[in-house]
């Protein structure tokens, strides 16, 4: 076992960064917690409306210059951001993996995903291009222009802390925007190092700033007249219910992602070793903390005999259970390592009370993972194995909820359709994958699925940074979605020209 070197040696007390200074808040402070090693690797501030409105008047202030700053010249700021996050690749990458839990691995693709979200947005002079078109009528010109419109707030979640915010932030500055970044307290670092680099790459003062903290921080940005929009990625309860509802109220532009539960679909034509594999970075990457995480795997019986369909579907859940117990669990900076912990010891429980109340509902727990066998001498606080069981219907709780761990749920269906029935019965409508051969079943898939990523033969449907992020259902309220061409919509707003000359 060789663990990697850590970035972060001593507790380090963090502060906000607002108007270019690093600055105290007046509010308390929270630790963070390595959830492998349970040391405290941070004090993090939970700060004020005070600390927040202060953050927003910066940004006004810095607003109308940095609208003025020809695009091109926004855009090499973020050059020389993304030159500075690939020359801290490594560091940002072991900071995700003391502060979140998941392997260099994990951490090292997140950062991979964030920084080519600043590599597109650097194209912002072709992406705000806008339209015109001659003599709409005799003599008569029309186009179209794109403006920022001013300050912009962005909450992000726990899972991916380095890479969401990144969805959002380098856009809304490229398009001439100035933002206000609020980081999930539970792990904060890759955003205060990225507020670093953004200092470094000469991002002027005003234009990028960020406020630690939790609720209060976000009812300040959802009630503060001068935040033109919001940007959250979390929970349901919260996207929905707070975030979507308080912004309808006060006439802000939103986008909502939530949270998902996620159908895989293996067809009996499928390529069985592959679809395995594929499904265990799926369900189990991450320690199952991933919106795009699969959670139900359905076996499709479609075409098969009675006694076919039961070989068929004894022999993928045997090689889904062997592949998942073979996983190896323990700190994540040891490269051998495939599983890290959950982010604390309340998600643990939280898991626990589900997989209780998977035995209770009389689906059959296959593979156990409350006592997992951790490779290194860690605190077992926040860790949790591999767990899988089979013969749930898709009405159960386990079956139905976000449970934002490792734990996957087997269901029988015979026909392809009964299975898209199961997906549209959810709730939630992030993602689903097919696992198959068959070019009319993965049609019928793509065309029908209420998702809004779809995989074939894909356990983890993540759009690139030049795709929309999307998601239907429970999963996401709004319009336009982070990334890409849609991402530069929602910071700016068009403006008909019309014109004639005498
Ligand atoms: P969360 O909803 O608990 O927190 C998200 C953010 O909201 C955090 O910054 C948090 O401080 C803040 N917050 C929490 N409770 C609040 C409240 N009552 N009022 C105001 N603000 C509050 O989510 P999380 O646990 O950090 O993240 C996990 C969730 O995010 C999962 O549901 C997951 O599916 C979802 N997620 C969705 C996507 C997507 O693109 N759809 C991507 C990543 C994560």
């Amino acid at each position: 076992m060789a663990i990697l070197e850590e970035p972060i040696k001593e507790t380090l007390q963090l502060q906000n960064y607002i108007n270019g200074d690093w600055v105290d808040s007046e509010g308390e402070s929270k630790d963070v917690v390595n959830p492998t090693t349970q040391k405290v690797v941070a004090r993090v501030p939970i700060s004020t409306r005070e600390d927040f409105d202060a953050a927003v008047e910066a940004a006004k202030e810095a607003f109308p210059d940095w609208r003025r700053t020809p695009p091109l010249a926004r855009a090499r700021c973020l050059f020389r951001l993304k030159t500075l996050l690939e020359e801290n690749f490594e560091q940002l990458s072991r900071i995700q993996t003391m502060e979140h839990g998941k392997t260099i691995d994990e951490s090292r693709g997140e950062t991979r995903r964030g920084i080519e979200n600043v590599e597109v947005a650097t194209g912002i002079p072709s992406l705000m291009l806008g339209t015109s078109l001659e003599d709409i009528a005799s003599g008569i010109d029309a186009y179209l222009i794109r403006q920022p419109l001013g300050v912009f707030g962005i909450i992000g979640p726990f899972n991916f802390p380095f890479m969401v915010p990144l969805w959002f932030v380098p856009y809304a500055i490229a398009t001439g925007n100035c933002v206000v970044v609020k980081p999930s307290s539970e792990d904060p670092l890759s955003q205060i190092k990225i507020a670093e680099l953004a200092e470094e790459a000469g991002i002027p003062p005003g234009v990028y700033s960020l406020v630690n903290g939790g609720r209060v921080v976000v009812s300040s940005m959802l009630q503060h007249p001068d935040i033109k929009g919001v940007c959250f990625v979390g929970s349901t309860p919260v996207g929905k219910d707070v975030v979507y509802k308080q912004c309808g109220e006060t006439g802000k532009r939103v986008i909502a992602q939530c949270g998902a539960k996620n159908f895989a679909v293996v067809m009996p034509d499928a390529d069985l070793p592959r679809t395995i594999a594929s499904c265990m970075t799926s369900f189990f990457g991450n320690t199952g903390q991933r919106c795009l995480a699969n959670a139900n795997l359905v076996i499709v019986g479609e075409g098969l005999s009675d006694r076919e369909y039961d070989a068929f579907y004894n022999k993928v859940v045997d090689m889904f259970v062997q592949a998942a117990t073979n996983i190896r669990i323990g700190y994540g900076l040891d490269e051998s390592i495939q599983m890290g912990p959950l982010r604390d010891g309340e998600k643990k429980k939280k898991v626990i009370r589900y997989i209780e109340k998977g035995i209770a509902e009389g689906a059959k727990l296959r593979l156990d993972g409350r006592n997992p066998k951790i490779i290194g001498n860690w605190p077992d606080t926040a860790f949790i194995g591999p767990t899988v069981f089979e013969d749930v219907t898709p009405d159960m709780v386990i079956a139905q909820d976000e449970i934002f761990g490792p734990v996957a749920a087997i269901i029988k269906a015979r026909t392809l359709d009964q299975a898209i029935d199961m997906i549209h019965d959810n709730p939630f409508g992030n993602a689903a994958s097919l696992f198959t051969n068959s070019g009319r079943w993965a049609r019928k898939f793509q065309y029908e699925v209420e998702c809004g990523s779809i995989g074939i033969n894909v356990g983890i449907a993540a759009p690139m940074a030049f795709f929309p992020f999307s998601g239907m259902k429970d999963s996401f309220f709004g319009t336009l979605h982070g990334q890409g061409q849609e991402i530069v919509r929602f910071f700016t707003e068009s403006k008909v020209v019309i014109q004639r000359w005498f």
